[in-house]
């Protein structure tokens, strides 16, 4: 049986439904073996395979160019708020590392950064609580800083970099874990980006790291050995025993994501989506959408109502209505539509239409 409801969770997300069909037609018995593709050791070929599979596809979506490294970190996106002023700090010796604090992520990012390097915030947006990008100037972009972070997709907010910040011979990192493969994006612009599985990739609890060849090898010696970014490219992430079935997971999806056309296909139908939701925020008096319209994302779209007691009705009638997951985070409050990769056009469409109906039945 599919799943009877549309899910706009922030992640863990959705998974599209072939992909789990997938994992259950072969989970007892993968690939003739016998046995299922979570039993199976890290070390075996049948393994190495898949995992060799996954980089090879997340490189030909990306369009990661070949001198990037493709890693799977233990953690999640957080585990490497700390990981990369460990890995990277070490590049200048001014150990400056600059942030842009544009929401919830991108101030856990630079506190955990905070007991490895210099931290310095570029700019920030809780001025006007995050509900646009902050103006910044690039004379800020000091030089001798061993790189600077950006999240590029902030979650919490609804917000989103269009164009990305030119930081000259600082290499430029991006949390891109809630945007990840969701549009086309030129990677030679950044030093390394990196991602938490659970919202456009698969299941949670690991990190895919992409960092360029040369920023490797600066690692500072208190790194742990399992954060280290040169040791685990050189045994290609299986340093101890991996999530195994994590990555056999992001392989099913990077195929799923393949046949649907890839990145310039999932990127126009995730424009469309949110553009939906967006045109309808803003010819409607009824709902008032949190972020400034030029800063907009389109995975996460975040929107108020007149009173709490009017979110809580939505929320409670929309689940009645099989729109699953629609609450805002605590910073917010408000409503959260996280529209990733999986979320199907119809899956907007009946948010879109219950929207109608509550607004012209509560407005
Ligand atoms: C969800 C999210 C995280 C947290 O990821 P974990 O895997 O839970 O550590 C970090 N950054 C961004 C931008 C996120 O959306």
């Amino acid at each position: 049986m599919a799943n009877q409801v549309f899910n706009f969770g922030a992640g863990p997300a959705m998974l599209p439904v072939p992909v789990m069909e997938k994992i259950q037609a072969e989970f007892l018995n993968y690939n003739g073996m016998g046995v299922s593709a979570i039993e199976i050791s890290h070390r075996s070929k049948e393994f190495v395979a898949i995992l060799e599979a996954a980089q090879a596809t997340f490189r030909e979506l990306s369009g990661v160019p070949d001198n990037y490294k493709i890693l799977f970190v233990h953690g999640g996106a957080r585990m490497q708020f700390a990981a990369l002023p460990l890995n990277l700090a070490g590049r200048t010796a001014t150990q400056k590392c600059l942030y842009f604090e544009t929401g919830n992520f991108a101030k856990l990012a630079l506190k955990d950064a905070a007991p490895f390097c210099d931290v310095k915030v570029v700019a920030s947006g809780a001025a006007t609580n995050h509900d646009r990008l902050p103006p910044y100037s690039s004379a800020d972009i000091d030089q001798d800083a061993a790189y600077c972070h950006i999240t590029s997709n902030n979650t919490v907010y609804g917000s989103q970099w269009q164009t990305f910040p030119d930081t000259g011979a600082v290499p430029l990192i991006a949390d891109q874990t809630s945007e990840i493969l969701s549009r086309e994006i030129d990677y030679s612009k950044f030093g390394c980006i990196y991602a938490g599985m659970q919202k456009n990739l698969g299941p949670s609890g690991m990190a895919m790291v992409v960092i360029r060849e040369d920023l490797l090898g600066f690692a500072s010696e208190h790194t742990p050995l399992l954060l280290n970014y040169t040791e685990l490219d050189k045994d290609n992430s299986l340093t101890n025993t991996t999530n195994t079935f994590a990555i056999y997971v992001v392989k099913l999806m990077l195929d799923w994501l393949k046949a649907e056309g890839g990145v310039k296909v999932i990127e126009a139908r995730n424009r469309a989506k949110a553009a939906r939701l967006y045109a309808l925020l803003d010819g409607s008096g009824f709902y008032k959408g949190f972020v400034q319209p030029e800063f907009r994302s389109i995975m996460n779209v975040t929107f108020n109502l007149a009173s709490e007691e009017l979110e809580a009705k939505f929320l409670k009638e929309a689940g009645a209505a099989g729109l699953y997951a629609l609450k805002g985070h605590r910073a917010v409050n408000g409503i959260r539509a996280s529209i990733y990769n999986p979320m199907p056009t119809a899956g907007v469409e009946a948010l879109a239409s219950f929207m109608e109906e509550f607004e012209r039945n509560n407005g």
